[in-house]
């Protein structure tokens, strides 16, 4: 999938850049491993101000990629916001996905549906099964694999290890960034069918050109994090911008708010987690 160039992704700004003037008004503290779980749809709505003043700053040049010129917000980086109520962010329609009420940002749908068109055409069908999970949503899923019986007795970083082969810690996770879809399945025998076989190797031949682009390949070149995931790509003329400004900003300090919290520094969670994705895909 890396014989694609990213020349790819140098298409022209078609939209305005904003900065999104947004408080941080969220103060979430470390929990120990008795706290609650909580169903994310029971948790208190996320802080969105949509009604603050938005400024429009310098396009991104030429060579750049498309939206690079847009300035995240802390909370829009770390998930702690709601999709719905965010403007730049659409709902997937009933034809792209079987989930009610998932989102994406606005660009990164635009150019899935082109990719859909374009797969549909060739006789492959893409199915949106996840797309943007914020910060709570993690949340709900971390909580619950916490106190798991298997983990009783077991180290904070122990537990946090092994939750983390195969779910992202809250505040860490790219599909926090509305950019991040998993496509038709989770289940390695799909991808191994002759079904799963016929997408995947036409995403990888064609995705790039509408922007999208695996980011949990084969771990043979290195890579490090989570194992390869066919299904998981990302539209990255969105989220490369957004990974960069993530490790220029985000903190391990503002890793809170979840039983464990506290493991991720120690664990090196964004150099060997939000780091470990297909090199070429790397900010610069
Ligand atoms: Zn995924």
């Amino acid at each position: 999938m890396m014989n694609n160039t990213h020349n790819n992704l140098r298409k022209p700004i078609t939209r305005l850049a904003f900065v999104l003037c947004v408080p941080l008004l969220w103060a979430a503290t470390c929990q120990t491993s008795t706290a609650p779980i909580l169903p994310a749809q029971a948790e208190q709505p996320l802080p969105l101000d949509t009604t603050s003043t938005y400024t429009i700053i310098a396009a991104a040049d030429s060579n750049d990629l498309s939206v690079a010129a847009r300035v995240y917000t802390k909370d829009e980086l770390l998930g702690r916001f709601e999709p719905a109520k965010h403007p730049d962010f659409e709902v997937i329609q009933k034809k792209h996905t079987t989930k009610d009420g998932i989102y994406l940002q606005r660009a990164a749908y635009a150019d899935f549906q082109r990719m859909w068109e374009a797969a549909k055409a060739a006789g492959v069908d893409l199915s949106i099964l996840s797309a943007t999970r914020n910060f709570n949503y993690q949340k709900g899923i971390w909580e619950k694999k916490w106190l798991r019986e298997k983990y009783k007795g077991m180290s904070d970083r122990d537990k946090v290890a092994d939750i983390m082969k195969f779910s992202s810690m809250p505040g860490t996770s790219r599909h926090h960034w509305g950019t991040d879809v998993d496509f038709n399945s989770v289940e390695l025998a799909y991808w191994q069918s002759a079904t799963g076989k016929k997408v995947y190797a036409w995403l990888v031949q064609h995705a790039a050109t509408f922007g999208y682009y695996q980011t949990y390949t084969d771990k043979a070149n290195g890579r490090s994090g989570y194992e390869e995931e066919k299904w998981h790509w990302s539209y990255i003329p969105i989220a490369r911008e957004m990974h960069r400004q993530f490790k220029n900003t985000i903190q391990y300090s503002d890793i809170t708010g979840f039983s464990g919290c506290k493991e991720a520094e120690g664990l090196q969670v964004f150099a060997v987690f939000v780091d470990g994705i297909a090199p070429d895909l790397l900010p610069k």
